[in-house]
C-alpha cells in the first residue's frame, strides 16, 4: 500500500492520496524519466446530461505517481512543464493515450464517447499543431469529433489573433472546440466574441464559496453566463460541481451536463467503463459536430 514518507511501492493510485512534497528541482529531474516508464497515467472524469444522468463522454486528466516519491499533483507540475517546455510532449502522451481508447472501445464495440483533452497555452505555439492532432487521428482511424480539444483563456489572453487562427483550423477539422475554466479570466466575455467555442466549461469554482451554495449573487452570475451561453447556442457544462443542491440549482437554470465529485472523481479506464455501462447516451443534448467519415 503506498505510503508517502517519500517510499512508495505499488503502481494503484488513489484520488485521495495525500500529495507528496517536491520542489521544481525534482520534478524537472524526474519528469523524462517517469514520462517512460510509464508513470504518468491518464485517468478519466465522466461528465453527465444533467437531466438524464447519463455518461456523455469524458475528460483525460494525468496523474503522476512517482515510484518513490508518490503522487505529484497536476497543479504543482503542470505549471513546471509549462514552463521548461515538457507540457507538450507529456500532452502528445495523453493525447496519444485518449486515441488508443477511443480506438479500443471502437475495436471491442463498446459505446464510443468523446474524450476531451486538455491543450496547454504552450502547445499550441506549436507550429505543426495541426498537423499532430491530424496524424493521431489517422493513426488510430477515428472521427475526429470524438477527440474533444480544451482550451483555456489563458492562451487565448496572451496571444488573441493566434489562437483564434489555431482554434479555427482545429474546428475546421472536425475537432471539438471545448473553452475551458470559462469565467475565471478576465476577459471571457471578450474572448466569446472572437474565439470558435463548441462547448462552454464553466468551473463552479469561479465562484467565491460563499456564493456556491446559496443562489443569490453566485447563482445570478452563473444563471447569466448560462443564458448567454444560450443564446448563441453553445451548450455548457458546469465543472466542480460538489453538491446535490448545484446540481439541482443548475437544473432549474438550464445547465446542460455537468462534471464534478458529486458525480465521480477522474477514475481509471476500467473503473470509467463501468460508470458507463451503467448508463450512456452517445446521443446527448450537446451539438452534433460533424459526421462519422474519417
Ligand atoms: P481542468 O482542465 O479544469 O480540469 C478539471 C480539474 O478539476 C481536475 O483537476 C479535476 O480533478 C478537478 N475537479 C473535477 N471535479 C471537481 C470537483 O467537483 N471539485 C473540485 N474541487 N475539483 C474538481 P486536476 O486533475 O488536478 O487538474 C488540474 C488542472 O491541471 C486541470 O484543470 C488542467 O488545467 C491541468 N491538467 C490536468 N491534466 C492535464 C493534461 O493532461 N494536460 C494539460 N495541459 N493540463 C492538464
Ligand atoms: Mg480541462
Ligand atoms: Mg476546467
Ligand atoms: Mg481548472
Amino acid at each position: 500500500r503506498a505510503q508517502h514518507n517519500g517510499l512508495v511501492l505499488c503502481g494503484e493510485y488513489d484520488e485521495d492520496m495525500r500529495e507528496c512534497i517536491v520542489n521544481e528541482q525534482v520534478i524537472v529531474n524526474n519528469m523524462h524519466g517517469s514520462l517512460q516508464r510509464g508513470e504518468f497515467l491518464v485517468y478519466l472524469q465522466p461528465k453527465y446530461e444533467l437531466m438524464s444522468e447519463k455518461v456523455i463522454g469524458a475528460e483525460a486528466l494525468v496523474r503522476w505517481l512517482h515510484p518513490q516519491l508518490g503522487f505529484i499533483s497536476p497543479a504543482k507540475f503542470i505549471p513546471v512543464f509549462e514552463q521548461n517546455g515538457f507540457i507538450y510532449q507529456l500532452d502528445k502522451y495523453v493525447w496519444e493515450r485518449a486515441c488508443q481508447l477511443l480506438r479500443e472501445d471502437m475495436d471491442k464495440g463498446r459505446p464510443i464517447l468523446p474524450i476531451s483533452v486538455n491543450v496547454s497555452r504552450i502547445d499550441l505555439y506549436s507550429p505543426n499543431i495541426v498537423q499532430v492532432f491530424e496524424n493521431l487521428i489517422r493513426k488510430y482511424r477515428i472521427p475526429p469529433r470524438y477527440l474533444e480539444l480544451e482550451l483555456t483563456e489563458s492562451a487565448y489572453v496572451e496571444n488573441p489573433q493566434q489562437i483564434i487562427e489555431i482554434a479555427k483550423q482545429l474546428q475546421g477539422k472536425g475537432f471539438p472546440i471545448l473553452m475551458d475554466d470559462f469565467g475565471s479570466g478576465y476577459s471571457s466575455l471578450n474572448m466569446l466574441k472572437d474565439m470558435p467555442v463548441d462547448i462552454l466549461k464553466i468551473d463552479l469554482k469561479f465562484l467565491a464559496d460563499s456564493d456556491k451554495e446559496d443562489n443569490g449573487r453566485g447563482g445570478n452570475i452563473l444563471n447569466s453566463v448560462v443564458r448567454m451561453a444560450k443564446w448563441l447556442h453553445i451548450p455548457v457544462i458546469a465543472e466542480g460541481v460538489e453538491t446535490q443542491q448545484q446540481a439541482d440549482f443548475l437544473r432549474t437554470i438550464g445547465c446542460e451536463c455537468v462534471q464534478g465529485f458529486f458525480y465521480s472523481k477522474p477514475v481509471p479506464v476500467d473503473v470509467y467503463e463501468g460508470l458507463v455501462d451503467q448508463g450512456y447516451s452517445s446521443d446527448p443534448v450537446l451539438v452534433h459536430l460533424g459526421t462519422d467519415e474519417t
